[in-house]
């Protein structure tokens, strides 16, 4: 890949003309604000043809603030391997042959309802909204994806829907499905700022529906006047001086059910909301934040015009939960940020993996205790005080080196 890659100058590339052979979207294509491809802003994306500083073709989003080269666009829409897209420019098969794809935003556009409408909207499905009881798909959901977790810890922004309709991203009408609601709030705020949707089966495994590009279309956020500008779901119903902080839910649980529901917990659906938390921190003394691993994407310093000052590669999890902690660094706050070091893998798998090998090990003594006839409880079980060193100690994905920003 990246010999291939080396051998494709993407600035000699005909951009206007090539982008259409792989992406079928007019207001995209056009060089508007539209739709990311990368996150949920909604009019935040913008190809730009003609950068002012070097008159080459990039593109940027104001929201997730990546920006680069067409490839990745090409990449994320299509779905399509780099490999092969850097193959197809060189031999110059645009696509070969084959139909370009349609751009799907990841917030389905909804710019003809007003502000009002929006909110409407999402006040009366958060309201038919009801307790998750052990019995609901939600708890199904839950309990598998997150071993340890109880129900009693559950916290005040999450729900379960009994019935929300599924359309795909052909726009098929698929049905009505059960589904685990997640309210983000503001600080101060009372009413949501956005819902996330995970719509699962009803024996609490996520429905089957694949998006354009072939991945999981389980989860959708809601449109909203602002997007989620911020705001954060309280998972448990712990109160703490300390705050732990992840991206999805599913890790912000593992968090939970790890900590025994002894610090509170809030997830911000993706790195680029995250960083913009709105949160009243004066609550808090010590923030723990849990950066996902994302893929490098290439970042660059452009301004809405498309002027660029370099190219850095990063990972969108780790940049953004890094800017987080600069900012509550300086207001006095103990900043951890703990990134996963295997690419993909969040806290949940590390959890559950750490969990399998606790109760492995706990067998395994009681085998060892009722052969040798004593009792007593195990060390392992009582997860007393289960830190960050533990983490550290037990977790073989995850470490905070060079990301630690204070301790
Ligand atoms: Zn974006």
């Amino acid at each position: 890949m990246i010999d291939s890659e080396m051998r494709v100058d993407v600035n000699a590339v005909d951009w206007m003309e090539v982008l259409p052979f792989y992406i079928q979207d007019a207001k995209m294509l056009s060089g508007r604000w539209g739709a990311c491809p990368f996150c949920s802003g909604e009019d935040t994306f913008r190809i730009v043809w003609r950068r002012k500083s070097d008159g080459n073709t990039g593109w940027y989003c104001a929201k997730c603030g990546t920006g680069g080269n067409p490839v990745a666009v090409i990449h994320e829409v299509t779905g399509k391997p780099y490999g092969e897209i850097y193959y197809e420019l060189r031999e110059k098969r645009y696509n070969q042959g084959k139909a370009p794809t349609t751009f799907h935003p990841v917030v389905s556009a909804r710019s003809e309802m007003s502000p009002e409408q929006k909110r409407k909207i999402l006040r009366a499905t958060w309201d038919r909204g009801v307790s998750i009881t052990e019995d609901s798909p939600v708890w199904k959901y839950l309990s598998r994806r997150v071993p340890g977790l109880k129900i009693e810890w559950l916290g005040p922004d999450v729900r379960y829907h009994p019935g929300l309709s599924f359309k795909s991203h052909d726009g098929k009408d698929e049905g009505k499905f059960p589904v685990f609601l997640q309210r983000l709030v503001g600080a101060g705020d009372k009413v949501a700022r956005t819902l996330q949707r995970c719509y699962l089966t009803p024996d609490g495994e996520k429905v089957p529906f694949l998006n354009g590009k072939g991945k999981s279309a389980a989860k959708k956020q809601m449109s909203s006047p602002d997007g989620p500008a911020g705001g954060s779901t309280r998972l448990n119903n712990a109160v703490s001086r300390t705050l732990a902080l992840t991206e999805g839910a599913e890790t912000g649980y593992a968090v939970v059910a790890k900590f025994e529901n002894r610090i509170e917990v809030r997830s911000l659906l993706d790195c680029g909301n995250l960083a913009r938390a709105d949160i009243d921190w004066s609550n808090y003394d010590r923030v723990i934040i849990f950066a996902d691993r994302d893929r490098e994407q290439e970042r660059r310093g452009v301004s809405g015009n498309g002027s660029t000052t370099g190219a850095t590669k990063v990972r969108p999890g780790e940049f953004h939960a890094g800017i987080l902690a600069k900012q509550l660094q300086a207001i006095g706050k103990r900043v951890t940020v703990i990134a996963s070091v295997v690419e993909g893998v969040d806290f949940c798998d590390i959890w559950s993996l750490q969990y399998a090998r606790r109760a492995e090990v706990s067998a395994s003594r009681a085998r060892v205790k009722s052969r040798s006839g004593r009792s007593g409880t195990s060390k392992e079980l009582q997860g007393g005080n289960s830190q960050l060193s533990s983490l550290r100690a037990q977790g073989g994905g995850y470490s905070t080196p060079g990301q630690t920003v204070a301790a």
